[in-house]
């Protein structure tokens, strides 16, 4: 054997599996292997993540990467109705995702050996690099969408090719992210307009389909959209990337082990990674520390399975919902007091406790927006 591991891809899932398993079992050796001769670049992320995520998941001081903090979201609905939840005080930050990366790579590099610049593949037990195998005990898989979509096919149809712009702006608040839904902005997802400073927003688009036009909509929209509190300036940068939105696929096969989106540990309502895979790389050196690999899989059903399956299931209902009703269900949600609700038990990286709250008021109240929404609802199921 070479290595007691093996990990393919030096993106976050990579290098916090290669990071873990040096801090929890620092008896195996460790190779990762990342194709791209600097961590952190192609740039594809938006970088919002919880603050508790930060500290207890990717296990970091949010002062240390972070660009920005926010502490709430106006959501915006296809007509332009508008639903503000908020803490009190800060909830997320958007991360520098090339500096993150570096950090990570900072630390891994001191602990396990790293290899940039050089592609690999899984073959059988071995990884291939050209002509040269390199054998090991147990290989991790964190290539990855690619690696998802190769063993996968039908994992595409839950991609969804997303553009994003920095943007200069004039003045404008840093606290609130803006969300926004309906069908001129996106196809099975939503637009979006994060803050990374005072003078620049990351407004983004994921969408089946015409990804340049709807974030060129969006651009020309943003001051509407907001009320006239975001005022483009200037373009500054482009990003390209892939949602994805299906749920879990495998874990583990053989001995081999999936990690991030290779293994779709990304929240289907929200597109999120960067916290679910850094519990599962918590997850994965436990498992490997104790020398039983299929504790692994078992861990992240028990961790992850049941919000992902909620929010997947909630995912396939709000892609099936046209903008007239999406618009009277947040009047709606308004009405009843959902903003309340949402802002008292609203959780970035645990979601389905705020939806079984609100799904509770809204019968209450309202019981007669699930029969508006039954088509939907018998699409989600059924599909
Ligand atoms: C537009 C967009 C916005 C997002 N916003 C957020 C957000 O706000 N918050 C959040 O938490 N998540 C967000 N995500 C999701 C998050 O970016 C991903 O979940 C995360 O990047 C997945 O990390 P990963 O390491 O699994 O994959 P990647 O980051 O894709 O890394 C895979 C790595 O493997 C390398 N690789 C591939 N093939 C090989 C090979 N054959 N040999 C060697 N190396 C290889 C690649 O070069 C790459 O570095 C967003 C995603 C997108 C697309």
């Amino acid at each position: 054997m070479d290595y007691d591991v093996i990990i393919l891809g030096g993106g976050s899932a990579g290098l916090q599996a290669a990071r873990s398993i040096a801090e929890i079992a620092g008896q195996l050796s460790v190779l990762l292997i990342e194709e791209d001769a600097q961590v952190g670049f192609p740039e594809h992320c938006t970088g919002l993540v919880s603050l508790s995520g930060i500290e207890k998941a990717l296990r970091l001081n949010p002062e240390q990467v972070a660009m920005n903090y926010v502490r709430g979201a106006h959501i915006v609905s296809p007509s332009g109705f508008r639903l503000t939840v908020e803490k009190e005080a800060r909830v997320a930050a958007v991360v520098d995702r090339p500096l993150y990366e570096q950090k990570l790579f900072d630390i891994v590099s001191r602990r396990a050996d790293v290899v940039l610049g050089v592609k690999a593949e899984i073959d059988g037990v071995s990884v291939k690099i050209g002509t040269k195998r390199l054998r090991a005990r147990y290989l991790v898989d964190a290539r990855g969408l690619r690696s998802l979509v190769s063993r996968k096919p039908d994992a595409r149809r839950w991609v969804l090719p997303a553009l994003q712009y920095d943007i200069q702006v004039y003045s404008a608040e840093t606290d609130y992210v803006y969300i926004f839904l309906g069908s001129k902005l996106s196809h099975g997802f939503f637009a979006w307009a994060v803050p990374l400073d005072e003078e620049r927003y990351r407004i983004g688009v994921a969408s089946k389909g015409m990804v340049l036009t709807r974030i060129r909509y969006l651009l020309r929209r943003l001051e509407r959209l907001t009320d006239g509190e975001v005022r483009p300036r200037a373009l500054r940068k482009v990003i390209g990337g892939g949602v994805y939105t299906g749920g879990l696929a495998d874990q583990v096969k053989g001995n081999v082990f999936y990690i991030g989106d290779s293994a779709g540990q990304t929240k289907p309502t929200t597109g999120g990674g960067l916290v679910y895979h850094s519990t599962a790389a918590l997850l994965l050196a436990k498992a490997l520390k104790a020398c039983e690999p299929r504790a692994y899989s078992a861990g992240v059903k028990r961790a992850l399975g049941m919000e992902i399956s909620g929010q997947r299931f909630l995912r396939r209902v709000l892609n099936r919902i046209p903008d007239g009703q999406l618009d009277y269900i947040l009047m709606s949600v308004k009405e009843i007091g959902g903003e309340e609700i949402i802002s008292r038990h609203g959780h970035m990286d645990e979601q389905m406790r705020v939806m079984l709250n609100l799904g509770w008021e809204i019968l209450r109240k309202r019981p007669e927006l699930y029969l508006s929404i039954l088509r939907s609802l018998f699409y989600a199921i059924v599909s």
